[in-house]
């Protein structure tokens, strides 16, 4: 079986079957909420929405996460940019695939797709106000 999802389309991106075994909060369904944004829907129904740069910048891969905690260098007008730090208004995830069964891979249109994104990482940065409340403790 080619686990292979279809950027975005509409229905179960698992064997549902194969759901009981799992430890780990699983996503039901997969899209677009609109142009920006990629939605996640999870099997307890809870609904979460993730601005693609936002998802973009949190690529867990291991140099995006080396930039990110680099400190930023002095100003200089010569400098190449870094991948992160040219994330365009036209950003897209070009496909999404699962991986195992407990992840997922985005391709990006800036041509970059080594982040593997846990279904654990996707849910603890859910933007929704529940879970940012949560997150600092106001519930
Ligand atoms: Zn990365
Ligand atoms: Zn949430």
């Amino acid at each position: 079986m080619n686990p292979t999802v279809k950027a975005f389309s509409v229905g179960f991106i698992y064997p549902l079957g194969s759901k009981k075994f799992q430890i780990f909060m699983l996503p039901v369904d997969l899209k677009k909420a609109d142009p920006r944004t990629l939605q996640i829907e999870w099997d307890d129904g809870h609904v979460s929405r993730y601005p693609l740069e936002f998802l973009r910048r949190q690529c867990p891969c291991a140099s995006c996460s080396e930039a990110r905690h680099t400190p930023a260098k002095p100003a200089n007008p010569l400098r190449v940019l870094q991948a992160h730090e040219i994330i365009g208004a036209d950003l897209d995830i070009k496909q999404a695939e699962v991986v195992g069964r407990y992840a997922l891979n985005f391709q990006w249109s800036d041509g970059h797709a080594e982040g593997i994104y846990t279904f654990d990482f996707l849910r603890s940065i859910c933007q929704c106000e529940e879970c940012t409340m949560q997150k600092v403790g106001k519930i």
